[in-house]
């Protein structure tokens, strides 16, 4: 029923699939529009919080003293699942993850599983596991639904279908729906999706969800949503499995006070999700009668090893930076080649070991700073994007032509007497390159190598045939 997944291991690299996107016209349109109405909503509702700024320092501090104790929370949080009557299962990788997961569902006697919207079954691809061993998973969240209907792949961590419009949604559920009379009025839709999901609800045994928070004081995990479909998966199968990464722990059931007034604002522009639901183990009087957690790595451990790219993992995935991100905005998520896109996938993806995306997704960024300002959590996005470009320009050896460029940037802005001589040689070198406005004005339209990737979409100004210093000069010469 899906699309193929979006895959960082043959993914296109993203200038290759940014050129692609760039020339979707209804695409640009459609993101722009959507994140245009999340970040007008989402400053509104941050304008009323006058300590929003404590707030995001106190985010932070938790994220951060998580991580730094990551390895305690784990177990505190393994112990307590498991008195509580669930069963933790660990996975070192996404392979791993899937075959437990597999294992669990067949072992529940169900070909079939309903999910709850999940970025880390999207993470290690599991609706294609699923479906090959025979298992159909079904998308309860409106957003996946429409993706999985479309054959289609999620464009943006909180909204997956962002990238569509009500028209293009209203033909996938008439052709996937057999619906050829549906209106095209939200409500429609809505009633439309309500009707074919209520069934799956009702009859199918076993359930999947991620989690947005791991409980260690209760081991209880945690689910923020906004339409109710994910407690109708918590509470309706027999069985349920969850699966998150290891960074989804929170030390104390009081840190949700400060996470559940960032994580709706930044996300969504609400002020609270309309439902948040907690569970912790089974009980024989209600709900599922067997829940399993499993507790992913996959490159985690690696990312908090890195001194400077750990921050990375104090992400809540609330999708903020993607929606305030000019580059994001311009080519949608699909550019990124994962299912993290935007500035947090820029940083994410490379570090979830995909070194061939490492190559270029650190430089899909204008280093403007939206990201960071936005960051419910104060992830300095820039600081690791920089970080991760001088890992890949390391790693490509000394003949690599950006660091021989930059070492000899750097020894020319060592010496005036270098600069100038520079700036002559440069001026000289230009000469043949420059056209002349109607106004005068010189411009360049082509430079060769590695430098033509700035004239190939845009015109380069010559340089001033005037220094500052040397108009200064004269200023001070002639007393003017
Ligand atoms: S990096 Fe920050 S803004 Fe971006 S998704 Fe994560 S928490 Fe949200």
């Amino acid at each position: 029923m899906s699309g193929s997944a979006l895959d960082p291991k043959t993914a296109p690299v993203f200038p290759i699939a940014a050129r692609t996107a760039m020339k979707d016209g209804q695409l640009r349109r459609n993101v722009r529009h959507a994140t245009d109405v999340i970040q007008a909503k989402r400053a509104r509702v941050v304008a009323e919080m006058p300590d929003w700024q404590e707030l995001r320092e106190a985010g932070k501090q938790i994220r951060q003293h998580t991580m730094e104790n990551l390895d305690f929370y784990l177990e505190e949080f393994e112990a307590n699942c498991t008195r509580a009557g669930g069963v933790v299962h660990w996975a070192r990788d996404a392979a791993e993850a899937r075959q437990i997961i597999v294992g669990l569902v067949k072992a529940s006697g169900s070909d079939e599983v309903i999910k709850i919207k999940s970025m880390t079954t999207e993470e290690i691809q599991l609706n294609s596991a699923l479906e090959a061993a025979g298992i159909h998973p079904y998308e309860t969240d409106l957003a996946e639904l429409i993706i999985q209907l479309g054959h289609d792949q999620p464009s943006h961590i909180v909204v997956p279908a962002l990238h569509k419009n009500r028209q293009q949604i209203r033909e996938i559920f008439q052709r996937e729906m057999n619906l050829p009379k549906l209106g095209e009025r939200p409500e429609d839709l809505a009633d439309a999706a309500r009707i074919f999901l209520r069934e799956k609800f009702l009859r199918v045994k076993t359930g999947v969800s991620g989690a947005n928070f791991l409980i260690a004081e209760t081991g209880g995990v945690c689910i923020v949503e906004s339409e109710g479909n994910g407690r109708m998966c918590l509470t309706l199968p027999e069985t349920l499995i969850a699966v998150a990464g290891i960074d989804k722990v929170v030390p104390r059931f009081a840190d949700l006070e400060v996470l559940f007034q960032l994580l709706p604002r930044s996300a969504t522009g609400e002020r609270m999700n309309p439902y948040n639901s907690i569970w912790t183990g089974v009980n024989a009087a209600d709900g599922p009668r067997a829940f399993h957690v499993v507790l992913m790595d996959n490159a985690r451990t690696e990312i908090l090893a890195d001194a400077e790219g750990r921050q990375t993992l104090n992400c809540i995935r609330c999708g903020a930076c993607q929606n305030a991100c000019p580059v994001y905005r311009q080519t949608g998520g699909h550019a990124y080649g994962s299912v993290y896109a935007g500035p947090i996938g820029a940083i994410l993806t490379p570090q979830l070991q995909e070194m061939h995306h490492a190559q270029s997704l650190p430089y899909a960024s204008s280093l403007c700073g939206a990201c960071y300002e936005v960051c419910p959590v104060k992830i300095n996005i820039p600081e690791v994007l920089i970080h991760l470009r001088n890992k890949v320009v390391k790693q490509n050896g000394p003949l690599n032509v950006e660091a021989f460029a930059m070492k000899m940037m750097g020894m020319i802005f060592l010496s005036e007497h270098r600069f100038r001589a520079a700036q002559r040689m440069g001026r000289m070198a230009e000469a043949p390159l420059v056209r002349r406005d109607e106004k005068g004005e010189g411009w360049i339209g082509w430079l060769p190598g590695m430098l033509g990737g700035w004239t190939k979409v845009r015109d380069l100004q010559e340089m001033p045939q005037e220094t500052f210093r040397d108009w200064w000069k004269k200023r001070g010469t002639h007393g003017s």
